[in-house]
């Protein structure tokens, strides 16, 4: 663990941590658990940390975040309860730029267009690692994201904020499970302009001449457009009953004024990712 509770309260990560100023009182950031830390001095492999002792009560309960090493839901949820208790505690932000308009086949083909006289520096396949934060500068694509979560703990990631189209989010805000994401659409919680994440397990598709519906449930569709098709080549059995991560705009459909429902406009197999 990177951040940990002094017994005043407060938040102090292990790179600030000095024993004779904060204290050897030293807790849990989980409110489910806060038991008892020490302090593990860093060298040449390994960075500054926290870590329950094992003795005594210094062994994290079950339900905590750094218990085990979490599922991608199980941490993306965590990240939001942590983002929620640990604001204005003093946690530092870690600015990540979010740029995935290599994604995006329009993009690509006007930007192949550009290419042989300038590359344009905002194209990014793949994510950077800056060497002393340990976590990535930028995230290009749907598998670093995935990576991001199932390689980091809940409070490297609580303390992410992320820059996107020139707004600034806390991570949480920006993926969310799909019925998390219809309810902040239509509560009027999301940012305009601003792509999201959501996932969720899909339950089927409709595919019909124009467009095809991969849904999630009877409120939540991702959105193919016939032009996409075929940049868009996963199978039905590819897709039923698993477990995904996608991309894009969130949009209303009031189509049925009775029945509210969310979509999200994706271009390609790339929009996706499996979890
Ligand atoms: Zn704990």
């Amino acid at each position: 663990m990177h951040s940990a509770f002094l017994e005043n309260g407060n938040l102090i990560t292990a790179k600030e941590y000095i024993p004779d100023l904060h204290g050897v009182q030293l807790f849990c950031l989980d409110k489910v658990c806060r038991v008892p830390l020490i302090f593990v001095q860093g060298n040449d492999d390994v960075s500054p940390h926290f870590k329950t002792s094992g003795k005594n009560d210094s062994v994290h309960k079950k339900n905590c975040g750094f218990s085990r090493k979490l599922s991608f839901q199980e941490s993306v949820n965590k990240v939001a309860e942590f983002q929620q208790d640990l604001k204005n505690k003093g946690s530092k932000e870690l600015l990540i730029r979010l740029n995935l308009n290599a994604i995006d086949p329009d993009y690509v083909a006007k930007s192949i267009e550009r290419d042989e006289k300038e590359k344009d520096p905002t194209n990014q396949e793949e994510i950077k690692v800056k060497k002393d934060s340990g976590t990535p500068q930028s995230i290009g694509s749907l598998k670093a994201v995935k990576k991001l979560f199932l390689g980091y703990e809940p409070d490297i990631l609580a303390s992410i904020i992320i820059s996107v189209k020139g707004k600034k989010i806390a991570i949480s805000e920006l993926i969310r499970s799909h019925e998390e994401s219809h309810k902040a659409l239509w509560e009027f919680n999301t940012y305009e302009n601003v792509p999201y994440f959501v996932h969720g397990t899909v339950e089927r598709i409709i595919r019909r001449d124009k467009v095809w519906f991969i849904k999630f449930d009877s409120s939540f569709s991702l959105v193919v457009f016939d032009r996409y098709f075929k940049h868009f080549t996963y199978k039905d059995d590819q897709l039923i009953g698993k477990n995904i991560l996608a991309y894009g705009y969130l949009k209303k459909n009031n189509y049925n004024p009775d029945k509210p429902s969310t979509e999200m406009i994706i271009k390609s197999n790339k929009y996706l990712e499996f979890l």
